[in-house]
């Protein structure tokens, strides 16, 4: 048997289809259309499904179920999706008209609470009953993982670690509030920081390094003027891993989980942003003298969307 794993994204949706060991062998894309009805999106998208299917040697009849990670709300029961802005969608009934074009089980959940599981499972924190899986880039999303299942909530909007308020008068949001912990924890909020830095400091490899454009400068940027030892780049870090810490410790305080798992692309600095983050967080957990958490970083990529939704059941 095999089982279906589907990541809608803003530009194109990826479908997989996924052993029973958690490998893809087949994986087919399609960009997403967002002007063509809705009953028309979801057809295009069972098609792919059947198309990835018979391409990696199966039958629709080996397809134990389906499932979709969306950027966005959706009902884990009545499989309607509540909300996706990139696709424009609200209050769809995915899972009655998918159903139409392809009769099997359908699973629906957001995308970060997928690739939390999909770690859980496969990953980093397989083999964990409860698990956090934050994920670093242009934003903060974040998975919670409990009992070995993804907790979305009552209302399925929980798990928003990026929009906990961290500052009540802080850096305005997307979401319309202030001083949201994405604000100062995510590759934006990194940037920012190094950008603000060398207002007073021209003379930063920042700069330099960004070809003294200050619109150049990237979260690389920093770990790389960073490791040739420039003092402004490590005080931009220094305050960086803090607001990190912290958002790390709210976790801990909140739901103590087995492991904490951080995953997107300001992940990928590895060491340098894991070392310095163990060694200051624990200083803000109410209990630290008690065992704390690992925190480790994700080990599936990318592949998570896919893996994770088809491990949906
Ligand atoms: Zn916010």
């Amino acid at each position: 048997m095999i089982r279906i794993g589907i990541d809608i994204g803003g530009t194109g949706i990826q479908v997989g289809v996924v052993t029973e060991s958690f490998s893809i062998i087949r994986e087919e894309s399609i960009p997403t259309r967002k002007d063509l009805p809705f009953e028309e999106q979801v057809r295009l998208i069972a098609e792919c499904v059947v198309s990835a299917t018979e391409a990696s040697g199966h039958s629709v009849d080996d397809i134990e179920s389906v499932g979709v990670g969306i950027p966005g709300i959706a009902s884990f029961s009545t499989g309607e999706i509540i909300k996706c802005t990139n696709m424009g969608w609200n209050h769809v009934p995915f899972r009655e008209v998918f159903q139409s074009f392809l009769n099997k089980p359908v699973f629906i959940d957001n995308d970060a609470n997928v690739a939390a599981l999909a770690e859980s499972v496969a990953g980093v924190s397989a083999g964990s009953s409860s698990s956090v899986f934050i994920t670093i880039g242009t934003g903060i999303g974040s998975g919670i993982i409990l009992n070995g299942r993804i907790w979305s909530g009552a209302h399925h909007i929980g798990g928003e670690l990026g929009h906990v308020i961290f500052d009540l008068d802080g850096v305005p949001c997307s979401c319309g509030n202030h001083g949201c912990l994405e604000r100062y924890c995510s590759a934006t909020a990194l940037i920012r920081m190094a950008r603000e830095a060398v207002e007073d400091h021209p003379e930063s490899q920042l700069l330099s390094l960004a070809g003294q454009d200050p619109m150049r400068i990237e979260a690389k940027t920093v770990f790389d003027a960073m490791k040739s030892g420039d003092p402004v780049a490590q005080s931009v870090f220094r305050r960086y891993i803090s607001c990190l810490s912290q958002a790390v410790a709210s976790v801990e305080n909140l739901l103590d989980p087995e492991i904490i798992v951080l995953g997107g692309g300001v992940s990928k600095a590895g060491k340098a942003l894991l070392d310095p983050l163990l060694d200051e967080y624990p200083q803000y957990v109410l209990f630290n003298d008690q065992p704390l958490p690992p925190v480790k970083l994700a080990v599936l990529g990318p592949e998570a969307g896919i893996i994770g939704a088809a491990m949906l059941s």
